[in-house]
């Protein structure tokens, strides 16, 4: 069996692997799809190295094979990449603190004893069976390739300020940044700006339920200040992802507002903490999710609050995947959430 690897700065390989086996609490699954992520761009442009079961975490598939200890999932069962259950035993758990569970983290960074050897690039993976969650059957497959990312903003926004008819504003309008866009409006807010540069993506946040959608720099400064008396948004989404995006966040939010990192930045961000303190923002960041807002987040996909379908703008097979994070990786590409499909 080959999957694909991001070995190196702008390289992916296919490497050949054994068929995968489940573990005795593990499974094996016939993966549908794997949407690529940011991260996965930014392990390509940095050449860093990353855990391989990391490139490639945001998949949909079929069991196919069960270890001997599994009761909870069998064969045939559609599921999707999920983060484990709080173990109840790391140090996190036993002082009560399960959403911050050591374990589960490190079996989603694919550092526990059962971390696959390559990530969903693959037509197979073997996983814990903690690591799979069976599939809303209202969603499609390639729906469910956007159920992780989909509950990364997910988490961003049940964790953050939001209020009802609260302004709020998104800034970037990749995935990550449309699929907050859309929970900001489910969760409540009164309105919702999307701040993005590329026309294309302005245009899909406002077919996804924005009020507004306007570049950055002086035209959303103007905006933001028109639609709150010139006091500033309540509340910012920074999604960019870009160390100069942190601060512009803090400057489009009014005093006494809030922000919400979303965004993972490779880089430090340079920052005026003196905005921060005059303004006294209130601020959220937020990594990944639980367990239990998988659930929640297909729910509402599946019922059509959030869609994710929009965001899929192609399909390329694992000897594809080489061009599409370079064009990921271009800065200019047109495309939203590619998926693979690995039997393509
Ligand atoms: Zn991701
Ligand atoms: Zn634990």
């Amino acid at each position: 069996m080959h999957a694909a690897l991001i070995t190196g700065k702008e390289t992916v390989e296919l490497r050949e692997f054994a068929d995968p086996v489940p573990a005795d609490r593990g499974v094996v699954v016939d993966i549908a799809f794997c949407g690529i992520c940011g991260t996965d761009v930014h392990a390509y442009q940095s050449g860093k190295d990353y855990n391989p079961a990391i490139c490639g975490h945001e998949w949909s598939g079929t069991v196919s094979a069960v270890g001997r200890e599994v009761k909870r999932i069998g064969e045939g069962d559609r599921v999707v990449v999920s983060i484990a259950s709080a173990c109840g035993s790391c140090a996190a758990c036993r002082q009560g603190q399960a959403s911050h569970c050591q374990q589960a983290f490190l079996s989603a960074v694919g550092r526990d004893a059962l971390a696959p050897v390559h990530g969903g690039f693959a037509p197979r993976i073997a996983v814990a069976e903690q690591r799979v969650i069976a599939m809303n059957p209202g969603l499609s497959f390639e729906q469910a390739a956007q159920v992780e990312p989909a509950t990364v903003a997910f988490h961003a926004v049940r964790t953050s300020h939001l209020r009802l008819g609260d302004t709020a504003v998104v800034q970037g309008g990749g995935p990550i940044g449309l699929a907050t866009m859309q929970w900001v409006r489910a969760a409540g807010a009164g309105t919702v700006v999307l701040i993005e540069p590329n026309a294309q993506r302005r245009d899909l946040g406002l077919a996804l339920g924005a009020h507004h959608a306007t570049e950055p720099g002086e035209a959303a400064d103007a905006l933001v200040k028109e639609l709150t008396h010139g006091l500033g948004a309540d509340i910012v989404y920074e999604c960019v992802g870009r160390g100069f995006a942190v601060q512009s966040a803090v400057d489009l939010a009014r005093r006494g507002g809030a922000m919400c990192l979303v965004g993972l930045p490779e880089e430090d961000a340079p920052i005026t903490v003196g905005t921060w303190l005059v303004k006294e923002i209130r601020t959220t960041s937020s990594l990944a999710y639980v367990r239990e807002e998988f659930e929640m987040a297909m729910g509402m996909m599946a019922d059509g609050r959030v869609r994710v379908e929009p965001l899929h703008t192609s399909t390329v097979g694992l000897d594809g995947l080489g061009a599409a994070l370079a064009d990921l990786a271009s800065g200019v590409s047109t495309q939203a959430k590619v998926l693979v499909d690995p039997n393509l």
